[in-house]
């Protein structure tokens, strides 16, 4: 338990933008973004977790902490002892209700700053836009903790359903989806600023569901994802000057922040069809069969064996360090540096090795820095699935899958730009630390509103067997570890 700061803040207030890269925040799609930087502390090398997907990073954002910590390892994962008979959909209401029943309601396996804000006394309210399980995730615990949470999916979609119906009692009924979701967007800073803020809660957090799911269906650079992110940034807006009229303005601390990034898919690759005409017995099916080795998907993917000879991790790891598509491998921790296959690097030390939780292997497929169709960096081979060739994907360790968006206007705020190590993990810990309060015993993250107690160091860790070499960069600082990117 870290000693509590001096608040700074009465109250938070913070803006997730999904998927929002940092070289986007530009004066023509983002200038309410660019008006807090202008008055506050802009961590230009923020990182999310791996696997940068959004409810790993929602549970990060929430726990203060990467899934080593909390155990979400997956947007889908075989979480076998909760969900034996399918890959967990961690985006589903129903499949969350059987894993928390399973879990006695701590399938987040580690205290949240919600948790934190409740035993204080605390209210933390969250107009979510995004899917039903990162509405759940960012505070998992919300009806016992007493606090509200709206979801854009509606009352089914959050524990506390009397949000959603307050919400269309007062807005009217819930906008129809649409590509971008510019309704949605324009509805949720509504629910913001005529519901949430006049009440006060200590936090308030809304989450744009904006750019990420325009980038994933029609491109980075897209019209269409620019006018959601246009959207999405004229909704914070609307927020901002919001809290900015108000006679206490000075005492709100304003947060915003991203959840990861997104590259351009160059490549999709047949990985699991290719393995399985090379003898694997191996299924991505939703449903478990009864195939030896379970497999998810994307930039980045896990396989598990489901039973049979443990060999065949070796075997199938082998194998894909022999893959031309394949950039990185991870297994279970040998010695915090290396996994337990040789060649591989170890989870542990990539965050995401959950003692019950974890899978055998973890991979990422090869990305570079090399410029997409929009003249973005950032370019990757996907396995196939629902995102177009040519779409945005993240999930992997690419430095644009993993820089964030990350601004602090608080009080101490001078404008200014910091290398400073920071991420999603420091957000929570920020919000507790701005009101005085202690993070909770198991949170990594740090209060960014006061100075870091060590120098940083940058560190890289590498494996590799026969032809195939990785490596990962890490920046260490005051008993946490971010992922820079990585090499191949
Ligand atoms: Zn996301």
């Amino acid at each position: 338990m870290s000693r509590p700061d001096q608040p700074t803040a009465d109250r938070v207030v913070i803006a997730v933008f999904d998927g929002l890269r940092p070289d986007l925040v530009r004066p023509e799609l983002t200038p309410n973004i660019l008006r807090l930087a202008a008055r506050g502390t802009w961590f230009r090398r923020a990182r999310s977790v791996f696997p940068s997907v959004t409810r790993v990073a929602t549970s990060s954002i929430a726990a203060g902490a990467p899934p080593i910590v909390h155990g979400i390892v997956g947007n889908a994962f075989y979480h076998r002892a909760a969900i034996s008979d399918r890959i967990f959909d961690t985006s589903d209401a129903a499949q969350i209700r059987r894993a928390e029943a399973h879990h006695d309601g701590r399938l987040l396996a580690a205290d949240t700053f919600g948790d934190v804000l409740a035993r204080a006394g605390k209210r933390l309210a969250v107009v979510h836009t995004g899917s039903a399980g990162s509405a759940h995730f960012i505070n998992p615990r919300a009806r016992a903790n007493g606090h509200w949470t709206f979801s854009m999916h509606g009352a089914e979609a959050t524990q506390t359903p009397e949000a959603v119906e307050q919400a269309i009692e007062r807005l009217g009924p819930l906008p129809e989806r649409e590509l971008p979701r510019l309704q949605e967007l324009a509805y949720g800073a509504r629910v913001m600023t005529e519901i949430v803020l006049p009440t006060q809660p200590d936090v308030a957090l809304i989450w744009f569901n904006e750019p990420d799911t325009t980038f994933h269906y029609r491109g980075l650079g897209s019209p269409e994802a620019m006018a959601g992110l246009r959207e999405a940034d004229r909704a914070f807006g609307t927020i901002l000057d919001w809290v900015e009229a108000l006679p206490d303005a000075e005492r709100i601390a304003v947060i915003v922040a991203s959840d990861h990034g997104q590259i351009s898919t160059g490549t999709v690759e047949p990985l699991f069809e290719t393995a399985v005409k090379g003898g694997f017995d191996l299924s991505t099916a939703k449903a478990i069969n009864g195939a030896t080795l379970v497999a998810t998907g994307g930039i980045s993917g896990e396989i598990r064996l489901r039973e049979g000879d443990r060999g065949e991790i070796g075997r199938i790891a082998t194998w894909l360090m022999q893959h031309p598509a394949i950039g990185h491998v991870f297994s279970r921790n040998r010695n915090g540096v290396e996994g337990e296959v040789a060649g591989t690097l170890s989870l542990d030390l990539m965050g995401t090795g959950h003692a019950e939780r974890q899978p055998e292997l973890m991979f990422i497929l090869k990305s570079t820095l090399d410029a997409d169709q929009y003249g973005l960096p950032g370019l990757g081979a996907m396995t196939p699935g629902g995102v177009p060739l040519g779409g945005g994907m993240h999930g992997g360790i690419n430095p644009h899958e993993l820089n964030t968006v990350l601004i602090l206007g608080d009080a101490s705020g001078h404008g200014g730009l910091s290398q400073e190590p920071a991420g999603i993990i420091d957000i929570g810990p920020t919000a507790l630390g701005l009101l005085g309060l202690a993070s909770a015993a198991t949170m990594m993250g740090r209060n960014l509103a006061v100075p870091a107690r060590e120098e940083a160091r940058v560190v890289r860790h590498s494996a590799g067997s026969g032809a195939f070499a990785q490596h990962v960069d890490f920046v260490e600082q005051d008993g946490r570890r971010f992922i820079l990117g990585g090499g191949h």
